[in-house]
């Protein structure tokens, strides 16, 4: 968990009207669900609109251990003595500021439970081992986000519980702003950074087949920044963009041969 106040504001770049609805969520108290790939802008998002309306931000990175418990709190033994510590969920909740879980799917199911009173016009919080029902303020707001790509059945989010939220879909960028957050982020001079995009093109056109996932805008930007640190091009992509989206060595040779195409 971190929870920060962002001192400067995040570099966003919008692909569409996602900052008005982040705002339009937050004045209606309404909890909102970003949908979209690993790596495409979620959270850089949330990041920016914490810090542009001077909200203080609690980021959850939910994993498949991640227990209710771990978002509300617990007694904790302390110098001989019980005592109880709020967790992120709690807090943000007590301190009207926003709770971003990201890749919620994957939490444990009693985190649904949870949810489910904050997400309707409840929006309580219950916290069963204190007895304590805390009604969230009107500056709290819920974000979660969600891989729909995943093919996994059991990670699927229940109709119950995403029929609680505003949901906005993120995508990729078109490549020509891809191109600019690229630029902006690795510092990689446009003329280099532009093959990089193309490549990008290609392989989210395999992305099904081979691939599970299309490479992200992150892996881009990791890619660019080596390249524009000095790295051989060969190396930086395989490094970057190879190796971590398969570990299937013919499907690893297939994006050696686009790549050959495409700076060949
Ligand atoms: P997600 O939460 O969707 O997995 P991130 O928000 O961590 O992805 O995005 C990964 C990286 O991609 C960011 O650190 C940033 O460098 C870059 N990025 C992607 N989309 C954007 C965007 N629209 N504006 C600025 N940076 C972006």
């Amino acid at each position: 968990m971190t929870m920060h106040n962002v001192p400067t504001i995040p570099y966003f770049r919008p692909t569409g009207r996602e900052c008005d609805l982040f705002q339009t969520a937050y004045t209606n108290g309404l909890p909102l669900l970003l949908k979209g790939p690993t790596g495409c802008g979620k959270t850089r998002f949330v990041e920016h609109m914490a810090a542009k309306m001077g909200k203080p931000l609690y980021t959850v990175a939910c994993h498949d251990d991640l227990s209710a418990a771990d978002l509300i709190g617990r007694y904790l033994l302390k110098g001989g003595q019980t005592e109880w510590v709020d967790g992120p969920l709690t807090r943000a909740v007590r301190e009207s500021a926003i709770c971003y879980l990201d890749e919620v799917v994957e939490a444990r199911k009693d985190v649904t439970v949870v949810l489910h009173p904050l997400t309707d016009s409840r929006r309580t919080l219950m916290i069963d081992r204190t007895g304590e029902e805390l009604v969230a303020p009107k500056g709290f707001m819920l974000v979660a986000s969600y891989n729909p790509g995943y093919q996994n059945v059991l990670k699927r989010m229940k109709p119950s519980t995403r029929q609680r939220f505003l949901a906005i879909g993120f995508d990729f960028p078109k490549p020509d702003v891809e191109l600019e957050i690229v630029v902006k982020e690795s510092g990689l001079d446009a003329g280099r950074a532009a093959p990089l995009i193309r490549l990008a093109g290609h392989i989210r056109s395999l992305s099904g087949m081979d691939l599970e996932e299309g490479v992200s805008t992150r892996l881009l930007t990791y890619a660019a920044k080596l390249i524009a640190g000095g790295m051989g091009i060969d190396q930086a992509l395989d490094v970057a963009i190879i190796e971590p989206l398969s570990d299937d060595a013919d499907v690893q040779q297939s994006l050696r041969d686009l790549v050959a195409t495409i700076y060949g």
